[in-house]
């Protein structure tokens, strides 16, 4: 058996988070009743005039810049020719050409499987726009639906030939492009709704050989798994036909999410023409340098450079600065407790242990918690400041996630502070070693490990308010 390296080729689509559509003033959502947020322009209508969306064009400049892209600076859009019932125009408006989509010839930087970086490279980031949604009726037949028709979308492509080599590589390039786009606001990255879109391009070719294999386009992918699993799936079926003896064929195959496997489509026929030409309803778009800086020097700090400062900066560890960095809003939420003097390993041990657990399990969002910043970072302090011990806290933290009060009232009411004062832990000591003389004894003959059990009754007696520390110390002191 030979063996096979693998190139896989990523078209993205994604829908812009804009308030209205590409080229009317339809309201762009997601779902609703069929065909309630339509108009004669995006329904295609005789004489209908299209209006292009200005924020939909900013939008995937700055993506383009985010994806170090060059920017066209004089760009056109064209129309894309081909009939379907999805489609109500007889052309979807696209952008068509080498230098002319509005962001071309960029790239993407991806953590590598054995650490450092890796570049993919990136042909076009171009816009075009939606189409409607065939749906099966439950009276039979079927219907379409043209609520998305006319939504902003952005099409960003890898360059070819491929960078990427493999499932996991995929998955990578997919979760870094997700994250900037919700780090840049242009798309809500909800795969699941179908508004981050992925088509992978899969083909094999045996080792040493120059020329690329015959391709095969996956569909129907609405998870990072599932584009990891199925191109590891084509990469296991391809080979299999290679090792047999038999072609690959040039087709597009849809993903079985149950069975985890691929299932033929259609045949790809060759190259089809979709007779592009520029659209005579829309007027070429100039940019000025002036606006492209600008934009360029607006852009937010992105995720890389983010985990990369978080490291640096505050010294967290690999994992912790990914943590934080992989959802923007956590990020953003971490970044206001230290700007509020919190302390940064103590609020972002809090954040990804205790704070994430609770969200998750209601699932809700931190900033639809009754926890804010404040909470956090007067929690952190009034333990480093020895006022409350570890263990309180966690119950200090809990009382204020549910009702909402800070923590420093909360210890207030309850009197948990922590005991520190020598004269005030004695007494307790000595009443647990006066009610364990058998304990003490065996401690004394060296059973050490009996130490633990009393240390716990201490804590116990303390309700939990005697700081370990001294409590370690009196111990120490009592039983010599
Ligand atoms: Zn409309
Ligand atoms: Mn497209």
């Amino acid at each position: 058996m030979a063996n096979y390296v693998c190139s896989v080729g990523m078209e993205v689509h994604a829908e812009l988070a804009t308030k209205s559509k590409m080229f009317c003033r339809c309201q762009v959502a997601f779902g609703g009743e069929p065909n309630t947020r339509t108009c004669p322009v995006c329904l295609g209508l005789p004489g209908a005039m299209p209006v292009p969306n200005r924020v939909a064009i900013e939008m995937v400049i700055k993506t383009a810049l985010a994806l170090n892209c060059k920017i066209a600076m004089n760009s056109i859009f064209h129309r894309k020719n081909y009939f379907y019932p999805d489609l109500p125009k007889g052309y979807q408006v696209s952008q068509y050409g080498e230098e002319n989509p509005l962001g071309y010839h960029g790239y993407l930087d991806i953590p590598a499987a054995g650490g450092g970086t890796k570049r993919i490279g990136i042909r076009r980031v171009h816009l075009e726009e939606d189409t409607g949604k065939l749906m099966h009726l439950p009276s039979g037949g079927s219907g379409v639906d043209y609520n998305r028709a006319g939504t902003p979308l952005m099409e960003i492509v890898t360059d070819f030939p491929p960078d990427i080599h493999n499932g996991d590589e995929a998955k990578e390039y997919m979760t870094q492009l997700r994250q900037i786009l919700l780090y840049l606001g242009v798309c809500d990255g909800k795969m699941e709704e179908g508004s981050m879109r992925c088509e992978p391009n899969i083909s094999i070719r045996p080792e040493g050989q120059e020329e690329l294999g015959v391709k095969s386009e996956l569909k129907n992918l609405n998870s990072f798994r599932s584009v990891q699993l199925g191109i590891a799936f084509e990469v296991r079926r391809q080979s299999a036909m290679l090792d047999a003896g038999e072609k690959v064929l040039q087709e597009t195959r849809g993903w079985n999410e149950q069975k985890e496997s691929s299932f033929a489509m259609r045949l790809k026929e060759a190259e089809n023409d979709y007779r592009y030409f520029p659209c005579p309803d829309l007027v070429p778009m100039q940019f000025t340098e002036d606006y492209v800086e600008c934009l360029r020097s607006n852009l937010p700090e992105l995720p890389l450079a983010k985990f990369m400062r978080y490291q640096k900066e505050f010294g967290l560890n690999d994992y912790d600065a990914n943590l934080l960095t992989s959802d923007v809003e956590w990020a953003r939420w971490f970044e206001e407790a230290i700007q509020k003097g919190g302390e940064p390993k103590a609020i972002c041990n809090w954040m990804n242990s205790e704070f994430a657990k609770l969200i998750n399990e209601e699932g809700i969002l931190a900033r639809q918690s009754k926890i804010t910043p404040e909470h956090l970072v007067q929690l952190t302090n009034l333990i480093a400041d020895g006022t409350i011990s570890g263990k309180i806290a966690k119950k200090v933290f809990m009382d204020a996630y549910q009702t909402g009060k800070m923590p420093a009232e909360l210890v207030k009411e309850s009197g948990s502070t922590q005991i520190t004062d020598d004269s005030a832990v004695r007494p307790i000591i000595e009443a647990v070693l006066a009610a364990n003389p058998d304990v003490v004894e065996k401690y004394k003959s060296g059973q050490q490990s009996v130490r633990g059990f009393l240390v716990g009754q201490i804590m116990r007696e303390s309700q939990g308010r005697a700081n370990p520390a001294v409590v370690n110390k009196l111990l120490e002191e009592l039983l010599q």
